[in-house]
């Protein structure tokens, strides 16, 4: 029985159906995706950091 819908039968030891399977999927795509910004903005906020330190630093 599939884990997430608990509906359909799934594939040999396979936790998701078939249907799950893609939506799962797509799920995890899109959460990397968002880690993949969110890990951006933070080296983003950290060369800003750095800019910042250095143009103080200079004062
Ligand atoms: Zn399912």
């Amino acid at each position: 029985m599939c884990i997430r819908c608990g509906e359909h039968e799934t594939p040999l030891d396979r936790p998701y159906c078939v249907h799950c399977t893609f939506a799962v999927r797509a799920e995890v795509e899109d959460g990397l995706r968002k880690l993949g910004e969110y890990l951006g903005a933070w080296a983003a906020f950290d060369a800003w950091c750095a800019a910042r330190r250095r143009s103080v630093a200079s004062v």
